[in-house]
């Protein structure tokens, strides 16, 4: 399992790639534009090519792209509907010049247009992304909190979005936000109720359709419908469930990228060092599957030499 975090570029691609590998990522997660906004950003081919290279030669792997938040697939609106295409398909290919494996996007509202309406209309502008996208890029649909008319937030929309293209099994997926989990009202706190909510999602969307874990803790409710935020250690979800799914055999492949707050200095700049530590306590929580599946490997397939022997 690979882990690596959101990083914010302040338009400096390549320092962001190196900034991430120097804290202990092995993956990397960025916006291509500002994630507010429906202006794309000014083509920049040379910078694009100069991050490629650079995360190739540092190994960051995967590279996601996080689509801009007001892309909207399940709007009944014609207009915002085929602005969110046009965006989302653009993101897509910059994240092909960029060397992305994954664009990350919110399933979006409804906004009263009824829970089959919106996942209808999901389906069918991914549908539309998909024919003028990269082939070699994957889309993964997030998991919401939920609130308002927002959909994505059970894994039975999420699961209804993939059934309806299943021509597109290849080059489509799913992000888990495990703040969204909680603020959705998935119980992630401790080992049992853990497991429940992986078999559930097993059972409605496939874990092999799990391409990525948004790592974070949050201080606001179970269920509470809001989304926000919190390092591990400073949040109330807790390190005994987060633990549980980061450890999940079946989710060995799957990457995992901290979406926290970055912790900043007195004069206001970012404290590297302090995410490093952060990073690190992430990689102790996966100690366990090491430790086991290392237990699982017989003797003789190492060729006669207990582990760490010439
Ligand atoms: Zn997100
Ligand atoms: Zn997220």
């Amino acid at each position: 399992m690979r882990i690596g975090r959101h990083m914010p570029t302040h338009s400096k691609l390549v320092k962001a790639a190196e900034i991430a590998h120097q804290i202990g990522c092995e993956s990397i997660q960025i916006f291509t534009s500002n994630p507010m906004g429906w202006r794309p950003t000014a083509d920049d081919p040379a910078s694009y090519a100069a991050f490629a290279e650079t995360v190739r030669r540092l190994e960051l792997d995967p590279v996601v792209i996080h689509a801009p938040y007001l892309i909207n697939l399940a709007s009944p609106d014609d207009v915002i509907w085929q602005k969110s295409i046009a965006l989302l398909t653009w993101t897509m290919q910059r994240g092909a010049q960029l060397g992305a494996t994954y664009v990350v996007f919110h399933t979006g509202s409804h906004r009263g247009s009824g829970i089959q309406a919106g996942l209808v209309r999901v389906a069918q502008g991914v549908e539309r992304v998909l024919a003028e996208a990269p082939p070699d890029v994957y889309l993964l649909l997030e998991n919401d909190v939920g609130a308002g008319k927002t959909l994505g937030h059970s894994f039975e929309q999420l699961g209804a979005v993939l059934a309806y293209l299943p021509q597109h099994e290849e080059r489509l997926g799913v992000c888990l936000d495990t703040a969204h989990l909680w603020g959705a009202g998935h119980d992630i706190s401790t080992v049992e109720s853990t497991l429940v909510v992986i078999q559930h999602f097993d059972d409605a969307v496939g874990l092999a359709r799990l391409k990525i874990i948004h790592l974070n803790d949050t201080q606001v409710a179970l269920g509470s419908h809001r989304d926000i935020h919190a390092r591990l250690g400073e949040g109330i979800i807790g390190e005994e469930g987060l633990g549980t799914l980061l450890c999940d055999p079946r989710l060995t492949t799957t990457a995992v990228l901290l979406e926290t707050p970055i912790f900043t200095t007195e004069n206001g700049k970012e404290d590297w060092e302090h995410d490093a530590r952060h990073l690190a306590r992430v990689r102790a929580l996966l100690a366990p599957l090491e430790i086991t599946t290392e237990a699982r490997v017989p003797y003789t397939s190492l060729g006669g030499n207990l582990p760490g022997q010439p």
